[in-house]
C-alpha cells in the first residue's frame, strides 16, 4: 500500500465497496454468481503508480453464460410494473448515497480525477436515479385520432431486452448509471463492459447493484458485468441477442462499433469524442471567460469529452484574454488529485502522456506557437510519470492536430475578426459536434449562436463553458460525436421500442384510406 493510498484511506474504501485487496477480483457477474476465467488485468493508479488491485476478465464462455442469464431475467423484469422497477432504482440510489465517499475516492484514485470530481461523479449517479424514479411513472405514449369511426389509436413503449453498455475510462461510473438507471425503469436488463483502465470501479458498482437486486428477491441477470478490452466489447457489439449497444468512447471505437451493430441491424447509441470551442466576443465578461476556459481546458486534466480544446477570441479582446489566461495558468497547482489544494491531477497512463507530447510537437511542426510551455513532471509526487503541465498554443483551426481531439490539457488559441459568422465558421469547422459555448453580453450574438445558422453541436451554452452538463437535459453530440442522446429529457425513448396500436370497437371492418373490399 502506497503512502498516498494509506493517507487517504483507499484500503478502507476498497473494503467498503466489497473489493478484494489481496486477491484477484472476479470481473464477470450476473448478480448472485461471479465467475471469470480470462486473463488478469492489473489496475495501477495514475496518482502514484501503485498497484490498486487485480480483476479477472471475461472469456467467450463466461460471456455466453451472462447473456443467457440476462435473457432469462428480462422475461421476469419486463412484466414488473414500471413504478415497481422505479422502487428498485430508488433502493439502489440509497446505497449510492451511503457509499458516495468510498466510491468517489476509488474513482479519483483509479482514474486520476480530483476527489471533488469523484464525488461529483457519484452525485450524477444519484441524480440520474432520482430522475429515473420519477420517470418510472411517466413512460407515456401519444394518443391520436383515428380516421376511421369507432377506432382508437395510440402509441405505447415496450422494453427492448438486453442493453449492452460499453464505457470509457474518464467517467468510469456516471456513464454506466446514465444508461442503467433509465434502462432499468424502462424494463430492460443491462450488460456492462466498463473500461479496462478502471476495472475496480466497475466491480464496485456491480457489487452495489447486485446486492440491491438480490435483497429484493429478483432473479439474477438484471445487472451484469463483463470485463476486458476491445475483444470483450466486440462480443457485445456483434451479438444479435443484444438489441441496443450504448457505446461511449473515442471516435475510432465508435466507427467500429457502429458498423458491427449496423451489420446486424441493431440499434446503437453513440457518445464519442468532442473538439469543443468557446467563442469570446468583444462583449464578453473577461473574468468569467477566464474561469470557464481554464476550468474547461485543465479540469480532469483535459480528459472530459466536453473539455475546452479551442478558444476562438475576437481580435479586439484577443491580447487581453490571452494575457489573462496565461496569468491564470501560472497559478495552477499540479499534483495528487486527492489533495484538494491541487487543480490538476494526472493523465490516465503513459500512453496518454505520449499522445499529449506528440500533439505539442505536431502543433509546432504545423506552424503553431506555444505560449504556455508543456512538459512531463518528474520527481517527488510525480513518480507515476502521468503528470503533465497544461499547455496553450496559438494555432490555426485547419491544422491537422487542431482538427483532432487530444485527450489531454492542450488548449488552442485562435483569433477571429469581424462578425460572429467568422467565429461560427471556425467553431463549426471541425468534424466533431459535442459541446460549444459563447461568452457575450450581446443578445444578438448569443441568439445568433443558438440559431439554426449557429452552433452545430449537441450542447450550446451561453456565458458558461463547454465542460460539464446537468442530467436533466439530453446529453450528446452531432457529426462524428455520434448523434446519441442519453441522460435526461426524453432520452429514455432509445431504451424502448415503440408500438402503434389501433383498436376497432365497432361491428364493421372499415379499411383505412377509404379502400373498399367487399366480400
Ligand atoms: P476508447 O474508445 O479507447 O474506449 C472506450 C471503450 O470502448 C472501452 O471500454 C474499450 O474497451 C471499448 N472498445 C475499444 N475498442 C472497441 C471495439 N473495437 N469494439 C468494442 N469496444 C471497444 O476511449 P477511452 O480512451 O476509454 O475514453 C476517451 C474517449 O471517450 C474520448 O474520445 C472522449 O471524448 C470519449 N468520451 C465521450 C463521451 C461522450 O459522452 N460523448 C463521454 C466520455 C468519454
Amino acid at each position: 500500500m502506497s503512502s498516498i493510498a494509506e493517507k487517504f484511506g483507499i484500503n478502507q474504501a476498497l473494503q467498503d465497496l466489497g473489493l478484494n485487496v489481496d486477491q484477484v477480483n472476479n470481473g464477470t457477474s450476473t448478480g448472485q454468481e461471479w465467475f471469470s476465467n480470462g486473463e488478469v488485468i492489473e489496475s495501477y493508479s495514475p496518482v502514484d503508480g501503485a498497484l490498486i488491485g487485480k480483476v479477472k476478465s471475461t472469456t467467450r464462455e463466461d460471456y455466453d453464460r451472462v447473456i443467457e442469464t440476462a435473457s432469462k431475467a428480462f422475461k421476469t423484469w419486463r412484466t414488473m410494473p414500471s413504478p415497481q422497477r422505479g422502487e428498485i432504482v430508488r433502493k439502489f440510489n440509497e446505497e449510492l448515497r451511503r457509499l458516495k465517499e468510498p466510491l468517489g475516492k476509488l474513482v479519483s484514485y483509479e482514474m486520476g480525477k480530483s476527489y471533488q470530481e469523484g464525488l461529483g461523479e457519484v452525485q450524477e449517479m444519484i441524480d440520474i436515479c432520482d430522475f429515473a424514479v420519477g420517470l418510472s411513472r411517466q413512460l407515456h405514449g401519444l394518443t391520436m385520432h383515428s380516421e376511421r369511426p369507432g377506432h382508437r389509436m395510440y402509441e405505447q413503449y415496450h422494453p427492448l431486452g438486453i442493453v449492452g453498455i460499453i464505457s470509457a475510462f474518464n467517467f468510469p461510473v456516471a456513464v454506466w448509471s446514465w444508461n442503467t438507471a433509465l434502462a432499468w425503469v424502462c424494463g430492460d436488463v443491462c450488460v456492462w463492459k466498463g473500461s479496462e483502465k478502471t476495472p475496480l470501479t466497475s466491480v464496485a458498482c456491480q457489487n452495489i447493484a447486485a446486492r440491491v437486486f438480490n435483497d429484493a428477491g429478483l432473479p439474477e441477470g438484471i445487472s451484469c458485468l463483463i470485463t476486458g478490452d476491445y475483444r470483450v466489447g466486440e462480443m457485445l457489439s456483434k451479438d444479435e441477442r443484444v438489441p441496443l449497444i450504448s457505446a461511449t468512447g473515442s471516435i475510432r471505437m465508435g466507427k467500429i462499433v457502429a458498423q458491427a451493430v449496423a451489420a446486424r441491424l441493431g440499434k446503437s447509441l453513440l457518445e464519442l469524442g468532442g473538439n469543443n470551442a468557446i467563442i469570446v466576443t468583444p462583449d464578453a465578461n473577461i473574468k468569467n471567460t477566464v474561469i470557464g476556459a481554464v476550468f474547461g481546458a485543465v479540469g480532469t486534466c483535459g480528459q472530459r469529452c466536453t473539455s475546452t480544446r479551442r478558444l476562438i477570441v475576437h481580435e479586439d479582446v484577443y491580447d487581453k484574454v490571452k494575457d489573462a489566461i496565461v496569468a491564470a495558468y501560472k497559478q495552477l497547482r499540479i499534483g495528487n488529485p486527492l489533495d484538494e489544494n491541487n487543480h490538476v491531477g494526472p493523465l490516465i497512463d503513459k500512453d496518454a502522456v505520449k499522445n499529449y507530447q506528440a500533439a505539442l510537437d505536431k502543433v509546432v511542426e504545423e506552424g503553431g506557437k506555444v505560449i504556455v510551455e508543456g512538459g512531463v513532471l518528474e520527481g517527488e509526487g510525480y513518480e507515476s510519470g502521468c503528470y503533465v503541465k497544461p499547455a496553450i498554443a496559438e494555432a490555426q483551426n485547419e491544422y491537422e492536430i487542431v482538427q483532432h481531439e487530444t485527450f489531454a490539457p492542450v488548449l488552442y488559441l485562435m483569433k477571429y475578426s469581424g462578425d460572429i459568422e467568422n467565429a461560427l465558421a471556425l467553431q463549426n469547422g471541425v468534424k466533431q459536434g459535442l459541446s460549444s459555448a459563447i461568452m457575450t453580453n450581446n443578445l444578438r450574438e448569443a441568439e445568433r449562436f443558438l440559431s439554426v445558422e449557429g452552433s452545430d453541436c449537441g450542447i450550446a451554452n451561453v456565458n458558461i463553458g463547454t465542460s460539464g452538463a446537468e442530467i436533466g437535459g439530453a446529453f450528446g453530440g452531432e457529426k462524428e460525436t455520434g448523434g446519441g442522446r442519453e441522460s435526461g429529457s426524453d432520452a429514455w425513448k432509445i431504451y424502448m421500442r415503440r408500438q402503434t396500436n389501433t383498436i376497432n370497437y365497432t361491428t364493421e371492418l372499415p379499411l383505412a384510406q377509404g379502400i373498399k373490399f367487399d366480400l
